[in-house]
């Protein structure tokens, strides 16, 4: 992997309107800095390569890279990635009463790892009103403060940066599927740096289709609701296209016509529904709100699974094949709209001189993901 520096990321990523304001770049130095949403570099910084630019998910992720570094063989463009098995979950009696997204499996596993010293601390995200503020957590009984989707992007890497600072080196992280894509490039140490040690030892993704820019969400909600009284959102699977806010006394309804303008344009090109990268994902079931679906990558994630459910922390059945189905075809759909999207904007395996890609994924994977049927993929 070519690394370049910040210039190179202000030119790739900030001019062409592609960053998410995952956090990946802040924290590193003092120049990249996220402020309600929006990343900024304060001052100019002439190195040639820099951390702000190898972790990045929006400038030369190369996807074979990652793939041969985290699962031994190269990138097939499968709709749901490497998985061992995919299960339906929510939290245990000994996780009753949080004020869960869905299920409760992400407070779950990340409470029941700082409990069972897995991680030492965690990187989730808490909300200060309605923006989302990154938060190290390091206190099993403070995970559940931060339980609830925050439909924003988020700088929650921000958080990770300031854990290795501070000397972390067992860290759970829990991101959107950008977020597990940077940090794992963090992980592949692409500046081959000598001492480097992987700071990372849990990895829960979520599902993700698209986020909501932060700074335009707020004024949209202030106009139907005091945001001061926000207790949480959601937003119902297809086809509800509504997104609800929960003001504790009453739910707000708003039209996802009037969510959709707010996506940040880096949504657009981002192939990956499912947190392929994560030792464990997890996303909503449709039609059972209180459940989660739960992907299990890795030994490490199902070691974790096994042990939290064993310990009353986690309550786990099988997942309906229809559900699968669905699953399957959204990841598909979104996988292919990503790569077709990509390429008409020139930011797929970008060949000519002095222009970078925003993703680089093997011309003969690219082909059969653009030329496949979603539905037919997911009934093989
Ligand atoms: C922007 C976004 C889009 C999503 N889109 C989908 C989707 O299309 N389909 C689907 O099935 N699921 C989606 N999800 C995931 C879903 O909303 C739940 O997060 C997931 O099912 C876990 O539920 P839970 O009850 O286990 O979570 P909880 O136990 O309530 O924990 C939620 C965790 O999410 C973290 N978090 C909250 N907001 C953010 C954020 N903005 N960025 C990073 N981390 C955050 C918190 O740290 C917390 O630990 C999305 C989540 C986000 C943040
Ligand atoms: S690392 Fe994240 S916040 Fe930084 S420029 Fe890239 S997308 Fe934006
Ligand atoms: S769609 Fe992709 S880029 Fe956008 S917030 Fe979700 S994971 Fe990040």
């Amino acid at each position: 992997m070519h690394v370049f520096g910040s210039s190179e990321l202000l030119e790739d990523v900030h001019q062409k309107d592609l960053c998410i304001g995952c956090g990946g770049c802040v924290n590193l130095c003092p120049y990249f800095k996220n402020h309600r949403g929006k990343t900024t570099m304060l001052f100019p910084c002439t190195l040639a390569e820099g951390r702000c630019n190898a972790y990045c998910p929006k400038v030369e992720v190369n996807l074979d890279e990652l793939s041969l570094s985290l699962w031994n063989k190269p990138y097939d463009g499968s709709p749901l990635g490497v998985y061992k098995e995919i299960l339906a979950a929510r939290s245990g009696k000994k996780m009753a009463g949080g004020a869960y997204q869905a299920g409760g499996t992400v407070s779950a596993l990340i409470t029941f790892a700082l409990k069972t010293k897995r991680i030492d601390v965690a990187v989730l995200t808490d909300r200060k009103e309605l923006v989302p503020v990154p938060k190290l957590v390091t206190q099993p009984e403070d995970v559940v403060k931060c339980a609830g989707s925050k439909f924003m992007a988020s700088p929650t890497l921000a958080a990770l940066n300031q854990g290795v600072k501070e000397g972390y080196g067992r860290i759970g992280v829990v991101g959107t599927p950008c977020q597990v894509m940077s940090a794992t490039q963090m992980r592949c140490n692409p500046l081959n740096t000598e001492d480097f040690h992987d700071p990372v030892e849990l990895m829960v993704g979520l599902f993700c289709t698209w986020a909501v820019d932060t700074r335009g969400l707020i004024p949209l909600l202030s106009e139907c609701v005091d945001s001061a009284c926000i207790m949480g959102m959601d937003m119902p699977p297809p086809p509800s296209e509504i997104m609800i806010i929960n003001t504790g006394e009453s739910n707000v309804e708003i039209p996802l016509d009037r969510i959709r303008p707010l996506i940040p344009k880096a949504c657009s090109i981002c192939p990956d529904m499912t947190s392929e990268w994560a030792d464990v994902s997890v996303g909503v079931v449709e039609g059972k709100s209180d459940w989660n679906t739960l992907i299990v990558r890795t030994d490490k994630g199902a070691d974790l699974v096994n042990a939290a459910r064993k310990a009353g922390y986690l309550v786990t059945d099988k997942m309906p094949e229809e559900n699968l189905q669905h699953l399957c075809v959204a990841a598909a759909g979104k996988k292919k709209r990503a790569l077709s999207a990509a390429k008409e904007k020139g930011l797929l395996n970008t060949q000519q001189e002095g222009q970078r890609a925003a993703l680089r994924i093997r011309e003969d994977v690219v082909e059969k993901i653009l030329a496949e049927d979603v539905e037919e993929v997911c009934r093989t």
